[in-house]
């Protein structure tokens, strides 16, 4: 792939994450999670043994700006809740894809060294696969 190839080739993948990015619906960030509870009423069967433990109650948990939150979410908006959570991280890796796409097209315009990613093409593949699938 000569020089103008390979810069012409990035530019377009650069409008394709663009685009793509306007398609995204609702997100948040977080990791969603199921709670049984124990509760204290004498003789409930929470404490029976075996326990039946009251729930599942869900909760998302998730860091933003630097501090971490755990807010519960409603049984009816766990579907809706997934769906976001899987956009999100959509969201994530289409701007790892931008900024991947950036660094190599400026090391060609400036004619710099480029940058190794760290992670392993394999990876990325296998990642942007489950992206794609969701
Ligand atoms: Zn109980």
């Amino acid at each position: 792939m000569t020089m103008g190839t390979r810069q012409a080739h990035l530019e377009a993948k650069i409008d394709t994450l663009k685009q793509e990015l306007l398609t995204l619906g609702d997100l948040r960030p977080g990791t969603l999670s199921e709670q049984y509870n124990v509760c204290g009423k004498a003789g409930c069967a929470c404490k029976a043994d075996p326990p039946r433990k009251h729930g599942p109650y869900y909760q998302v948990s998730f860091t933003w700006q630097g501090r971490s939150h755990t807010q519960f979410v409603r049984r009816e908006h766990v579907a809706t809740t997934r769906q976001q959570l899987r956009t999100y991280e959509r969201l994530r890796a289409l701007v790892e894809a931008w900024i991947a796409a950036g660094l190599a097209l400026s090391a060609l315009r400036f004619g710099t060294a480029p940058v190794r990613p760290r992670v392993r093409r394999a990876a990325v593949r296998r990642a942007a696969k489950r992206a794609h699938a969701q």
